[in-house]
């Protein structure tokens, strides 16, 4: 590993080490980590002192990002030789997530986005970042694989396209299907991903006014099918060759799914259906995946939304600012990605099952932070 500095006296690797330890005993922040200087385990871990708050944060502007990108891609290679990436609904799917990882009215960078904000009578100028990230779906694990910053003056869909580009560069085997919201129902974007031999499943809404009243029309004089998984009853619809989005210049499959689930009441504990409506655009072929596969696909990208990224805010500090520097701000994120990745593969590949089932992640996660803390003269290196 390498950064800027002309003539560092710290090693880059020691600088990324402390970042990683700090990352998996979830300390939040770097003075939190310069409080751990006096720890012998951590010492002994990396090798030397620890580097201070101050030179982490300058070593993070100017670290280079291929080198974090190219250790997430071992361990990916190595979870991929090891079969421990199992299909999810007979395919690998890329979800593509923009997310906003910070935002203020007073401080800035050469980096930070600007909006103008309703505030009080008047209107404010609000910074804010953005990246979007690129998380592979399998069987029992997603695996965060690279991100991208969202630049001044682009769109969230050409901040994407860029970062698929290089997706698809460094991982062309890894996946064949991209799952987006709604936001992504662009025909470029959808075309750019076809010209690499990778298709779609994108949520449909009112941006493609027409496809959506052309595939309701349709579905009204079709018979659904029915899946029933126990807890949630679908009927489903699911129809090829609408021409109906013809800046796209090929057909599209759309499917419906209209959900009921039976909810029991807090206040009352009355049980009560509830129901859903989800709606893709696809192109995928029927005979390639089959309708049941596509709405599993189709709630996996929704899932990740809700449950990955919260969990990187939430338990893994993933909003935390660091160190405000635009290039700084990708390699933490970066390195939280390589971080996770190793963290639930530890999880779901080192801990037996029947202990694994009894516990959520956050516990594990907390017992990791707990030995990390922890003077640990009795403990070998990780
Ligand atoms: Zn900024």
């Amino acid at each position: 590993m390498s950064d800027g500095r002309k003539k560092p006296s710290i090693p880059t690797s020691t600088v990324f080490g402390s970042v990683v330890l700090m990352m998996l005993a979830r300390l939040g922040s770097l003075n939190a980590l310069e409080q751990q200087e006096g720890s012998a385990f951590w010492s002994r871990w990396l090798g030397r002192p620890m580097p201070s708050a101050d030179t982490v944060g300058r070593v993070f502007e100017t670290i280079d990002l291929e080198a974090i990108r190219s250790c997430i891609h071992h361990v990916y290679t190595r979870l991929k030789r090891n079969k421990a990436l199992g299909e999810f609904g007979g395919v690998y799917a890329l979800v593509i997530d923009g997310h906003e990882s910070f935002s203020s009215y007073l401080q800035s960078c050469q980096g930070c986005l600007k909006r103008r904000v309703r505030a009080g009578d008047g209107e404010r100028t609000q910074f804010y970042h953005r990246n979007v990230s690129a998380v592979l779906v399998t069987r029992d694990f997603t695996v965060l694989l690279d991100v991208e910053e969202q630049r001044k003056g682009e769109d969230e869909v050409a901040c994407a396209t860029r970062l698929c580009r290089r997706v698809l560069m460094n991982y062309p085997r890894a996946f064949q299907v991209v799952l987006a919201d709604a936001l992504f129902l662009r025909s470029d974007f959808f075309k750019f991903l076809l010209d690499h031999g990778k298709d779609v499943i994108c949520v449909l809404k009112d941006e493609r006014r027409d496809l959506m009243e052309d595939a309701r029309s349709l579905f009204k004089s079709e018979p659904p099918i029915l899946i029933d998984d126990g807890n949630v009853k679908r009927e489903v619809w699911d129809i090829e060759g609408f021409t109906s989005w013809e800046s796209l210049g090929r057909p599209v499959r759309v499917v419906r799914s209209l959900e009921t689930r039976r909810v029991t009441r807090q206040l009352t504990g009355e049980e009560e259906a509830e129901t859903s409506e989800w709606m893709w655009v696809t192109t995928l072929p029927q005979w390639k995946v089959g309708t049941k596969e596509i709405v599993g696909l189709g709630h996996a990208r929704w899932l990740i939304e809700n449950q990955a990224f919260n969990e990187m805010v939430t338990y893994w500090h993933a909003n935390h600012m660091y160190r405000h520097h635009p290039a700084a701000i990708t390699a933490f994120w970066l390195t939280l990605m390589l971080v996770m990745n190793l963290f639930r593969a530890f999880i779901n590949l080192n801990i037996k099952p029947e202990l694994r089932a009894g516990h959520t992640q956050l516990h594990f996660a907390r017992l990791l932070s707990a030995e990390l803390y922890g003077d640990g003269d009795s403990e070998k290196p990780p």
